[in-house]
């Protein structure tokens, strides 16, 4: 019998025996702990039989190609548990993804027991090392295997062309349609774990089967799934939505509306720091602070180009009171209404979903000549998106939120300087509040010219303005070729937060549309009508997401100018009281925010309860304090300082506050 030539990664050939599998061949010559195979590059089982002359190369669990595998084959694993455990559960698709996978069932909801059983269910299987066998069928009898389960006989019906077959992969008494490859074995899926459930559409369709999904985190290694399981947990320690409970900082209510936040005083107190901060940037930039109303004409809009198209992701328009009342005299039904709203074909007005038409109107509201340019309208203004409910979480996804937003109109050779002046306020806030870790992505055109609004010459002069601006910067920058808007180049910050998670925050954006649409003009210094480039700029972003993203990122703990109370006073006894009050008079005297508990519990007590709210130091007075007039001061860190002068303590406080330090103590450590 003639061999088969097999060559290795090294480039060494192997004569092997026709049949032999990629598993023994790998197995003998680079040893154990292959996963998966690749022949000819192309991932295959350890099963599959060599037949011709090919190269091979291992696929090890702790690869790209390997995590994927793993973790596909957790998602069968799964579904062999949920079947096993919940017989009428119908499987419908389970792909993997990052850091694991999932799995959606038609099925009733489950509980956190019920999902507990389930991962036993799943480290049973793993022990009983039941192998993965693919099977090649035809349709006919994949039909017939799946009979009972409408969602895989929908998938064949769909999928598979006219006579195709398909594989499927076996494991004990679990079957799924697949294309594979797998793990040999359940044994090689160890380093799993279920991690929540949530619910999904069959086919994302709200219109088709609620179906449960069960998601899991898999990995190639122990020490990689406990790094994960640590990052999550510190996650739901920062998670903003709880801390912003235990913190008293905001507050979303059922009966304002979903994904409406209220600003509750301590989390508004955070809110007016950063808004009086960047807003003495603006004043120091030459910005002129304005404000407009949160509707606006429809017309507005159609002129903007926000409506009717965008009407998905908007609130509906508010119809005029005329215009209900004649539609009413006609006998107008509903449907006929929502017909005329489908095509804008309405008059109302519309809860803004941006700020710029309002800017605009400001900017056309007299005659402007180059000596005007640049111009910089700025305006804490609250928008309002339609977001589907699903998407809607504490104050990152919100239906209502504050843009420190602001537009600039300029001449073209401005664009560069303005750009890197909205750059300068991106630096400062990250600088100030230690967001060091973050990467700019400046969005280019792509080859598909015809997309884009403006002229040729125009765009590349602003993208490369864009370019140099990030360059000064001196921090990582991807050109990102057909991610500008349709309208103009932009530039995004994205942060990286302590625990490595990416938040897009601040953004620039350069327009030529707007000034187009709304005709906008200037008198140049030669005498001429010309049009005025915008330029869209917010460098938080949105308040709600931002302080959000600050929320997690400080863990609660802001630094002392942006902690909502800046000193709790606690008193030891009912001696202390007038004393403590002093205190609290000089600091709130020097600008400083304070609290003072004189309640009889004990100071133990007290001094839990008030470190829970984070505040930047505790006070304690008692006997020696009030004779001395001193104060014993606590850190957040646990340092303390007793018998501090009082006037020092506030000189020192004072001085941290005004210069927004985000990481001192005027508490020496011990
Ligand atoms: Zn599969
Ligand atoms: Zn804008």
């Amino acid at each position: 019998m003639s061999t088969v030539p097999v060559t290795l990664p090294d480039g060494s050939v192997h004569d092997i025996a026709p049949g032999v599998s990629a598993g023994e061949v790998l197995r003998d010559s680079l040893g154990k702990g292959a996963i998966a195979a690749l022949i000819d590059g192309v991932e295959v089982d350890l099963a599959t039989q060599i037949s011709s002359a090919c190269t091979i190369d291992q696929i090890l669990p702790d690869s790209e190609e390997g995590l994927h595998i793993l973790r596909h084959s957790c998602a069968h694993l799964l579904a062999q548990a949920v079947t096993q455990l919940h017989p009428g559960a119908k499987p419908t698709i389970g792909p993997p993804i990052e850091h694991g996978f999932y799995y959606d069932f038609h099925m009733e909801p489950l509980g956190e027991e019920e999902l507990r059983a389930i991962e036993k269910r799943m480290k049973e299987l793993v022990k009983q090392n039941l192998p993965l066998t693919r099977e090649e069928h035809d349709a006919p009898s994949l039909t017939a295997m799946f009979s009972d389960n409408p969602f895989k006989t929908e998938i064949i019906d769909e999928k598979l062309e006219a006579g195709a077959g398909s594989s499927v992969y076996r494991q004990g008494d679990f079957v799924d349609l697949c294309r594979g490859p797998h793990v040999p074995s359940t044994a090689a899926l160890r380093w799993f774990k279920l991690t929540s459930t949530s619910t999904a559409f069959w086919r994302a369709d709200s219109n088709r089967e609620q179906l449960v999904r069960i998601y899991g985190m898999c990995y190639g290694n122990k020490q990689d799934l406990q790094a994960r399981q640590t990052l999550l947990r510190e996650a739901g320690q920062r998670d903003h939505r709880k801390l912003g409970k235990d913190l008293q900082l905001f507050h979303v209510d059922e009966m304002v509306g979903q994904g409406l936040v209220l600003w509750t005083p301590r989390g508004s107190v955070v809110r007016q720091e950063l808004q009086d901060f960047i807003s003495e940037h603006l004043r120091r930039q030459g910005y002129h602070q304005v404000f407009t109303p949160h509707i606006g004409k429809l017309d507005l809009y159609r002129t903007s180009g926000h409506f009717p198209y965008y009407q998905e992701s908007q609130y509906p328009p508010l119809v005029a009171r005329d215009l209900m009342a004649k539609l009413a005299d006609e006998g107008c039904s509903c449907s006929d209404l929502s017909n005329l709203m489908q095509a804008g074909e309405i008059d109302g007005y519309l809860l803004k979903p941006m700020n710029c038409p309002h800017h605009i109107r400001i900017f056309s509201s007299q005659p402007r000549s180059y000596r005007d340019l640049p111009l910089r309208l700025a305006e804490f203004g609250t928008v309002y998106r339609w977001e589907q409910s699903g998407e809607i979480s504490g104050m990152t996804r919100v239906r209502g939120f504050t843009q420190d937003d602001a537009h600039l109109f300029v001449t073209e050779e401005q664009i560069a300087d303005e750009v890197l002046g909205c750059i300068e306020l991106v630096e400062i806030i990250f600088g100030t509040l230690g967001m060091d870790d973050y990467r700019v992505r400046v969005g280019l055109r792509d080859d598909e010219s015809g997309k884009y609004v403006g002229d040729a010459k125009a765009w590349e002069k602003a993208e490369a303005a864009c370019l140099q601006a990030a360059e000064s910067l001196g921090v990582e920058f991807t050109e990102e070729p057909g991610e500008a808007a349709f309208y103009g180049p932009k530039i995004d910050f994205v942060v990286r937060d302590v625990l490595g998670r990416e938040w897009q925050l601040g953004t620039v954006q350069v327009d030529y549309n707007l000034p187009e649409r709304f005709e906008l003009e200037y008198t140049g210094s030669d005498g001429e009508k010309h049009r005025p480039v915008m330029i869209h700029r917010a460098p938080f972003g949105s308040m709600e997401r931002f302080v959000g993203v600050l929320i997690e990122h400080f863990a609660g703990k802001f630094p002392t100018w942006l902690t909502p109370t800046q000193v709790h006073i606690i008193t030891i006894s009912e001696k202390h009281i007038d004393y403590a009050n002093e205190v609290a008079n000089a600091l709130r005297e020097a600008g400083v925010r304070v609290e003072v508990d004189d309640s009889d519990s004990t100071i133990g007590k007290k001094i839990r309860t008030h470190r829970k709210m984070q505040p930047a130091y505790l006070v304690v007075v008692g006997d020696d304090e009030t004779e001395n007039r001193t104060v014993s001061v606590r850190d957040r860190t646990g340092s303390q300082a007793n018998g501090m002068d009082l006037d020092i303590f506030i000189a020192n406080l004072t001085a941290e506050i005004a210069l927004r330090d985000s990481n001192q103590s005027i508490v020496p450590s011990e």
